[in-house]
């Protein structure tokens, strides 16, 4: 089986730092689900060897602190932080922190094309077999045939 699906309750995550390493059996990317009650914080900095991570504020209040700076954060604020960056998160007095982290490690010779529409550009299309909710629909099947004719600039290198 190529996936594995949890399902977690966002309005009642552990208190700290919920690892999904283990899982969601993650080896290139890192997620993290992160609640902080009101008042409460990391109790250390930290920063990394090479991981870029991005953090998504899905609730409440906080700040970050990276590098000497207060970072405000609220519900829909999302921040990357640099590897070198030293950071750690606080909730605000009257407030609970519900975050989503995500890290990554670089790899070499990524990003392959910068002009690439991917989350990372290492996609493999299959133009010959549509989902199956399109698998009648000709302007879909058309669609895709162009695309496999390199009719899309972004894809003349790719193909
Ligand atoms: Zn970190």
């Amino acid at each position: 089986m190529n996936y594995k699906k949890i399902t977690v309750d966002y309005t009642n995550l552990p208190e700290w730092v919920t690892f999904l390493r283990n899982d969601l059996n993650l080896k290139g990317i890192g997620v993290g689900l992160i609640h902080l009650k009101s008042g409460k914080g990391y109790r250390f900095l930290h920063k990394h060897k090479e991981q870029e991570e991005v953090y998504f504020i899905l609730d409440g209040q906080g700040i970050i602190h990276i590098d000497g700076e207060d970072v405000a954060v609220s519900k829909g604020d999302i921040i990357k932080i640099d590897p070198e960056g030293k950071r750690a998160l606080k909730a605000i007095e009257d407030s609970d922190l519900v975050a989503l982290c995500i890290g990554g490690i670089p790899k070499e010779g990524y990003p392959q094309n910068p002009d690439s529409m991917s989350l990372i550009d290492d996609g493999i299309p299959d133009y010959d077999n549509p989902p199956h909710w399109y698998a009648n629909d000709k302007d879909v099947i058309n669609y895709l045939k162009n695309l496999k004719e390199k009719k899309h600039p972004k894809l003349k290198n790719k193909l």
